[in-house]
């Protein structure tokens, strides 16, 4: 396994040069382009590493599924659902497009933006800091690292540029899906964005949703099983955002990407893979990354369809 992981890096490490860094966020312009690490854990406990598997990257739209199962274990599923819908979009990830042409006017998922940015709303807690560190506390319990922080740069970068999201969160305010304090809603966002990780630590949380919501070392439950299947469901058909088609036959795994280049997948019952290759295609996934996971969907046979 140690071997293939590491001929499928360098076989696929040439990707790197036909990608870009997301520079949208001014922060996250400063990554390395050339980068491309793999970390797989798998039920048994083994870990096994590649590339440039150290990297540290912030997990930017791969918190949207930790959060949307913090807000399904919060509220239920009536409730979320009242607020998102269920759909893929076929549009960007920060597209505004359809919003108000619905009706309701509910973010169509909430692997989008607007929907994301939703669910973070519904999360509970007495005021924001205790909000945040609910979640905080969620992503260190399933990546098992109680050392994950913040990466101070990253968050205030985003928090300094990032006028669609406000626009969307307003837009949504507006029309009553987003009840509450909009800049709170917004911070929170930005901050579970800013979450500072390694390709190990989201190969866990890969390996806690495959493995149902248990904690593969105590064999506590943590989530529910039926809120993981939920959550995964999403990662096939909306995790890659308007790519997830595409990925969904190429290599038929659950997984959620974000704009730092990070790839987080599950392979039910079998293993978590973390992947990073911060240069990205047009539509916002890891051009490295993605083409890795074809591989080695292809030589594990990965896929679950
Ligand atoms: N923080 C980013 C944003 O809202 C996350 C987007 C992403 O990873 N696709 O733009």
């Amino acid at each position: 396994m140690q071997l293939l992981l590491k001929r499928l890096v360098e076989q696929n490490r040439h990707y790197t040069k036909y990608g870009k860094v997301a520079n949208y966020i001014p922060e996250l312009g400063k990554m390395d382009p050339d980068k491309l690490g793999i970390v797989i854990v798998d039920t048994g406990g083994k870990i096994y590493r590649a590339g440039d598997y150290d990297l540290k990257f912030t997990l930017q739209s791969m918190s949207k599924p930790i959060v949307l199962l913090l807000a399904l274990m919060d509220n239920g599923e009536e409730t979320v659902f009242k607020k998102v819908g269920k759909e893929p979009t076929g549009d960007p990830f920060n597209s505004m497009r359809k919003l108000e042409t619905l009706s309701p006017p509910k973010p169509l998922n909430p692997m989008i933006n607007a929907g994301a940015i939703t669910v973070t709303s519904l999360i509970k807690g007495k005021d924001s800091k205790e909000k945040f560190e609910r979640i905080l506390d969620m992503v260190r319990k399933i990546s098992n690292n109680p050392r994950l922080n913040i990466n101070m740069d990253v968050y205030l970068s985003e928090k300094k540029t990032g006028d669609r999201n406000r626009a969307i969160a307003y837009f949504l305010k507006d029309v009553g899906i987003l009840e509450g304090d909009v800049e709170e809603a917004l911070d929170l966002y930005f901050k579970q964005c800013s979450i500072e990780v390694t390709c190990e630590d989201i190969a866990n949380i890969g390996m806690f949703l495959a493995n149902q919501g248990i904690d593969r070392k105590t064999g506590k439950v943590i989530a529910p099983k039926y809120l993981t299947q939920i959550v995964k469901t999403f990662m096939v058909t909306c995790g890659m955002y308007d790519e997830s088609g595409e990925f969904a036959i190429n290599v038929g795994v659950p997984s959620k990407s974000g704009v730092s280049g990070g790839i987080i997948s599950a392979v039910p019952n079998r293993m978590g893979i973390g992947v990073i290759g911060p240069a990205l295609n047009a539509k916002g996934n890891s051009i490295a990354g993605v083409k890795l996971l074809m591989d080695l969907s292809r030589e594990l046979k990965l896929s679950i369809f």
